[in-house]
């Protein structure tokens, strides 16, 4: 038996330190390693030591297998665990590490090569009696073939990139016209994406959920599974939400797609943690592919189960026997799993960049957060945009609902767009609730856009509070000022509303982003006993804000919270959220609103168009210049009203993350 001693984790984010928790756990040192991106990275701070790879891109640092081998040289680590994603399914490098003479977390690398081509596993598991979608899986690839396959079991069909991953190199394809043109589009994507274009034909099951289920295997020939997860609710074919056990599941069906997972492990002599992944119609279930790594979504059988699966993986590596046999395992309860990413649901999925100026979790226990960031961090454009995994466990599929909404209204982000909303929109839909669904039903749903978007145009309650906000920040500014004044108990820096000149009135105006930028006009009298009478537009509020946060509006009292970003107000008010934007000619250097100066590149990316030139006059919101960057399109908008002074590029000129494109003067 080898016991490891220093484990060097060959990865990032949310999933590098959930391997980190659970190898400090066992008391096994912890290495990690970063890129420039993330120097500061969480999972860089939660390790022993940390070990730089390269700059930010993934294929100048995490993917470079050498480099990757010579920090878990240097600093004499015994076991590479390569968490999910970059090279853990990468079978050369799983061999690599074997021949320096470390210990690779996970399978075998024939075990890697057989499951690794979607084709050549279907193949195997035919073998093992496992069963397939209906299709074509062989090695000729002339269209005629492709072509006679898909007619042999009539449309709808899937052509799928037998190296595919990501739901990349996919097309369904619903009439025989169409399937030439198919075949070409995803023998591109594939060949660009995996260098690797050769073509499967699959039946299009309509209508089918995903469920997979979780195996494990040890080196003495022991398997075991650890029931199913259901992944159905996808956009793209990309797992958002995912639960444990699947909902309708039967005894005798889970006990058959148990066994064949198993049998499908056995078939490659799988030695780790592994996923069978089957795509389930009524009561027929049709392996897909095996996944040979920990996947994203095993939280949730972690919850179900009472198991670690990443002490488990440690172990069965080391050499110990499975920590548990099949008549062990029981399923308590139901657990879910959402998946929090700075993306914009209403956009096509555009993914976000930029820093987590607020972010906040659920502060009870009810909720697990797996995540690799906090308050401050950023969100590059190197990486996927995953912020957390929000993990719930609950006595039965309706407990543990209510505790995913509980979850999610509890969170709040600020300085991103997030698919927050979007997320617990999905959770309020009545298919969902009753889990009537399918894998392609959240792509059906064409949801209006704004459809998800919890911003909630301004009440006076929600206004108030931002003024209470504003009120707050102007005492602390003028505190700051006073304390540099020559006199600083001059009643001038007083901010409790007793001037001695105009009785203490202040006004606050705010703009409100969800209602066409309305404008509202707060006027603050402050009251003897603490806080202030505000007059909102013309509508009488009381309102202070009490020492522990909450605040106190009308006698009701209950927590709020406010978030400021530039000059931006955020109100988080239970799960509703209302966007203002403050304007205060008289509040020069309080709030740092963004008006002069350097409009900058968000990412690095490709200017596609310019609509100013220096001199032109615009009004806030203009369109100025034009980057992609992702695949996508970001435009660069005046931050107010002003001048342009200098356009620094031109159409079709790359740019770097950072690069000021435009000097802009507000006026
Ligand atoms: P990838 O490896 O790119 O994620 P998979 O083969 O795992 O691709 O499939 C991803 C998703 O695509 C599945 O979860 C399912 O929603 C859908 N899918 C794949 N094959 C089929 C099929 N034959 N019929 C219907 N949907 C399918």
């Amino acid at each position: 038996m080898t016991a490891i001693r220093r484990l060097l984790i060959a990865n990032r984010g949310e999933i590098a330190c959930r391997v980190i928790a659970s190898a400090q756990a066992m008391g096994i040192e912890t290495v990690a390693v970063y890129s420039d991106a993330d120097k500061n990275a969480r999972h860089v701070r939660m390790a022993d030591q940390a070990v730089r790879v390269g700059p930010g891109p993934a294929s100048e640092s995490y993917l470079l297998s050498d480099v990757i081998l010579d920090a878990a040289r240097k600093t004499e680590s015994d076991a590479i665990h390569p968490g999910y994603g970059f090279l853990s399914e990468n079978a050369k490098f799983a061999e690599a590490v074997q021949k320096a003479g470390m210990i690779f977390i996970g399978p075998s690398a024939k075990a890697i090569r057989s499951m690794g081509s979607k084709s050549a596993s279907k193949a195997l598991m035919q073998k093992a009696g496992v069963p397939l979608v209906p299709g074509y899986h062989g090695a000729k690839q002339d269209n005629k073939i492709l072509s006679d396959a898909a007619h042999e079991i009539s449309f709808p069909v899937l052509v799928k990139a037998s190296a595919g991953g990501g739901g990349k190199g996919m097309r369904i394809v619903k009439v025989a016209d169409d399937l030439n043109a198919a075949i070409d589009g995803a023998k591109r994507e594939a060949l660009a994406s995996f260098g690797d274009d050769r073509m499967m034909i699959e039946k299009y099951l309509t209508k089918s959920r995903h469920v997979e289920v979780q195996v494990f295997g040890d080196q003495h020939g022991n398997y075991v599974h650890l029931f199913e997860r259901d992944c159905s609710l996808q956009r793209r074919h990309q797992k958002v939400i995912e639960e444990a056990p699947a909902p309708g599941m039967t005894p005798a069906l889970r006990q058959a797609m148990g066994e064949a997972a198993v049998n499908a492990a056995r078939a490659v002599d799988y030695v780790g943690a592994g996923t069978v992944e089957f795509l389930l119609a009524g009561k027929d279930f049709y392996f897909i592919e095996m996944n040979t790594r920990l996947q994203v979504e095993h939280p949730v059988t972690e919850a179900i189960t009472g198991q670690d699966l990443v002490q488990w993986q440690l172990r069965v590596a080391a050499g110990e026997a499975l920590p548990c046999q099949q008549d062990d395992l029981t399923i308590n309860g139901h657990a879910f799993e959402a998946r929090l990413y700075a993306e914009d649901p209403d956009k096509g999925y555009l993914p976000q960049t930029g820093t987590l100026h607020h972010l906040k979790f659920p502060d009870d226990a009810s909720a697990r957060i797996d995540t690799g960031v906090e308050p401050g961090d950023s969100v590059s454009v190197f990486y996927d945009p995953m912020i957390a995994k929000i993990i719930v466990h609950g006595s039965d599929r309706a407990d543990a609902l209510g505790k995913l909404q509980r979850a999610l209204i509890g969170t709040e982000i600020g300085g991103l767009e997030t698919n927050l909303d979007f997320l617990l929109g999905i959770t309020e839909t009545p298919q969902f609730q009753k889990s009537r669904i399918d894998t392609s039903w959240l792509d059906r749903l064409k949801a209006p856009k704004g459809r998800w978007r919890r911003v909630q145009k301004s009440t006076s309650e929600a206004t108030a509070i931002a003024a209470l906000h504003v009120i707050a920040k102007r005492g602390n500014t003028a505190c700051l000022r006073a304390a540099r004044s020559e006199d600083p108990f001059s009643p001038w820096f007083r901010t409790d509303g007793w001037h001695s000149i105009d009785l203490g009135h202040q006004d606050v105006r705010l703009s409100d982003i969800a209602d066409t930028d309305a404008q509202h006009l707060v006027t603050a009298t402050a009251h003897p006993e603490g806080g202030y009478d505000f007059l909102v537009d013309d509508t009488p509020v009381r309102a202070q804000l009490l020492d522990d946060g909450d605040v106190v509006i009308d006698d009701v009292r209950f927590a709020a919270n406010v978030v400021s970003i530039n000059n931006q107000i955020t109100v988080f008010i239970r799960d509703l959220r209302y966007v203002f934007s403050f304007i205060d000619p008289a509040s020069e250097g309080i709030d740092n609103t963004v008006t002069d100066g350097d409009l900058t590149a968000p990412m690095p990316g490709k200017i596609t168009a310019v609509f100013v030139k220096a001199g032109d006059k615009v009004e806030r919101g203009a369109p100025l210049i034009v980057l992609e960057a992702m695949k996508m399109e970001h435009t660069i908008t005046a931050p107010a009203k002003g001048q342009v002074t200098e356009v620094r590029y031109k159409a079709g000129d790359q740019v770097e993350d950072g690069e000021p494109l435009v000097v802009f003067e507000a006026s």
